[in-house]
């Protein structure tokens, strides 16, 4: 996973049109907000911290930026 050094999440929200989200960890509670930009080859999308329980609960959403991603994507079914 690569993450971008210098983007302001929020400039990485409009220009991908992604979403921040809020929420409670499923294992402790705690407030999560999906606010770390991330890239991966293809996608863009947002992360949350990784704030004690694992990566297991954090939180992910990402959009495929490439029209073969967005082939594929059409055809997979994500579960997260
Ligand atoms: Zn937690």
């Amino acid at each position: 996973m690569l993450f971008p050094l210098e983007q302001d999440y929020l400039n990485w929200t409009s220009k991908y049109n992604l979403r921040v989200k809020t929420g409670s960890c499923l294992c402790c509670g705690k407030e999560i907000v999906t606010d770390v930009p991330f890239a991966l080859k293809g996608y863009r999308g947002l992360k949350s911290e990784d704030h004690g329980c694992g990566e297991e609960f954090t939180w992910k959403s990402f959009k495929p930026i490439g029209q073969k991603e967005k082939d594929t994507w059409d055809s997979l079914t994500i579960s997260m």
